[in-house]
């Protein structure tokens, strides 16, 4: 029986275990925190998972909270105007709910199932050296650490990665009471130029069903603001704040609002960055890295545990399909190859919607306001983020679509 390590026991990590274990693989995890840490711990995310990758999930039975967690239904998109109020405001069905489980209740969850199917779990910090001597036990590892320090043996990919600083300060807050937008659920994206973007869905958590309010500014700018916020209720009031200064009809939402929990709140930062997915370690053993480990997104898009589940799903595939061949340097890069085949696209359109908008963007969005079909491709674009390439990235691609729907 062929032995895998995986390293970390995040969205990809345990995604991946799981599934060799199914398909009869000798699995161990190692997670720097106990399924009790990550349960009583700090927020992650804000996860929210589309179609595809919720049907990589249910393909091994992981979808597990379709019956208790809110469905989100569609996409709202609203643009602040330069004298306050909404320049632009509409919304668009998804063609398959999304769903955003808060990684404290999903993984200890998941872990629970890996090690009911009898994968083996340790718990530790994992270090390059530890790798060293993993190297000697097992046919594969898998580095699944997500953002973790250990992702630097990976060298950053300079022509795949856009930006070498942060694009947004990050906050995160989880919060029962907000009132739901009218009609259909939805992620309500807000964005005001050259300041940030402000976006809140449902999802569920340790305390049932709640709102993430997902927080982006521009480096320096008026939501770059959390730095002297010391606990989580100045969290809370700070986020408010910004909400009632910058996207009021989003604070008119928040009068009833509270914490979920103590830890309900997160901020930071970081640059979004595309790694070489293979590194040798000094024994000359080659070891693939997962998910944000190599492709790391801003959140702006909401597509990172997406990403985790199509890596997930696609080095899977590959690992079967290898049989009893060895997992060499040259299979991990061709097994990277099949994942970034479809990341790019996701790292390209992610990196274009941080940087100001074309004017192509804007015509798009704008007619989108009039144009169903515009509005549902948009929308439903965040569950497969290569339709963007057929027109919404390229001017002339653009215009083109917009001729082809007026005609
Ligand atoms: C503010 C914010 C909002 C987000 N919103 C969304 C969203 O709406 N939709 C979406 O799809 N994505 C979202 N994401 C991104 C998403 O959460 C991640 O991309 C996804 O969890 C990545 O999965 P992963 O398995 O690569 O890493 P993770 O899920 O981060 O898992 C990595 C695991 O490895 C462990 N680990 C780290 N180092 C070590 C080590 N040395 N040894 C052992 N274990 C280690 C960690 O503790 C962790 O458990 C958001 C992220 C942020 C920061």
């Amino acid at each position: 029986m062929r032995s895998i390590l995986v390293v970390g026991a995040g969205q990809a990590g345990l995604h991946l275990a799981i599934g060799l274990l199914q398909n009869g693989y000798d699995v161990t995890v190692v997670s720097n925190r106990t399924p009790e840490a990550i349960r009583d711990g700090r927020v992650m995310s804000g996860q929210c998972m589309f179609g595809t990758a919720r049907a990589h999930e249910r393909a091994l039975g992981l979808d597990r909270w379709a019956d208790v967690c809110p469905p989100i239904e569609g996409i709202a998109l609203s643009v602040a105007g330069p004298a306050g109020g909404k320049a632009l405001d509409w919304a668009a069905r998804l063609r398959a709910p999304a769903l955003s489980v808060d990684q404290r209740v999903k993984m200890p969850a998941w872990l629970d199932e890996f090690e009911r199917l009898g994968g083996k779990l340790v718990i530790h910090d994992v270090t390059a050296e530890d790798l060293e001597t993993y190297a000697t036990r097992y046919d594969l590892i898998l580095v699944a650490a997500g953002k973790g320090e250990i992702a630097s043996l990976f060298e950053r990919d300079a022509a795949r990665s856009a930006y070498s600083t942060p694009q947004r300060a990050l906050a995160v807050t989880y919060v029962h009471g907000l009132t739901p937008r009218p009609g259909h659920s939805a992620v309500c994206f807000n964005l005001l130029p050259g300041v940030g973007e402000y976006f809140v869905f449902p999802a569920l958590t340790h305390t049932g069903p709640c709102e993430i309010m997902v927080f982006e500014g521009v480096p320096g700018g008026p939501m770059d603001c959390w730095g002297d916020v010391r606990g989580p209720a100045e969290h809370l009031a700070r986020g408010r704040r910004i909400l009632e200064s910058l996207f009021p009809w989003e604070a008119e939402r928040c009068s009833g609002i509270e914490l979920t929990d103590a830890n309900a709140v997160l901020t930071g930062r970081f640059s979004p960055t595309v790694r070489h997915p293979v590194a040798v370690l000094p024994s000359g053993t080659p070891v693939l890295g997962v998910a944000d480990v190599v492709v790391l997104n801003d959140p702006i898009t909401g597509q990172g545990s997406n990403n985790a589940a199509r890596c997930a799903a696609t080095y899977l595939q590959a690992i079967l399909e290898r049989g009893e061949q060895p997992f060499d340097a040259a299979w991990m890069r061709q097994t990277f190859d099949r994942f970034w085949a479809a990341a790019r696209h996701v790292t390209r359109w992610t990196n274009a919607l941080l940087a100001p908008a074309e004017p192509h963007h804007l015509a798009l969005l704008g007619a989108a306001g009039q144009v169903p079909e515009i509005a549902s491709r948009f929308v439903n674009g965040f569950d497969d983020p290569a339709d963007y390439a057929e027109w919404f990235m390229d001017a002339d691609k653009a215009q083109a679509y917009l001729d082809r729907v007026a005609a």
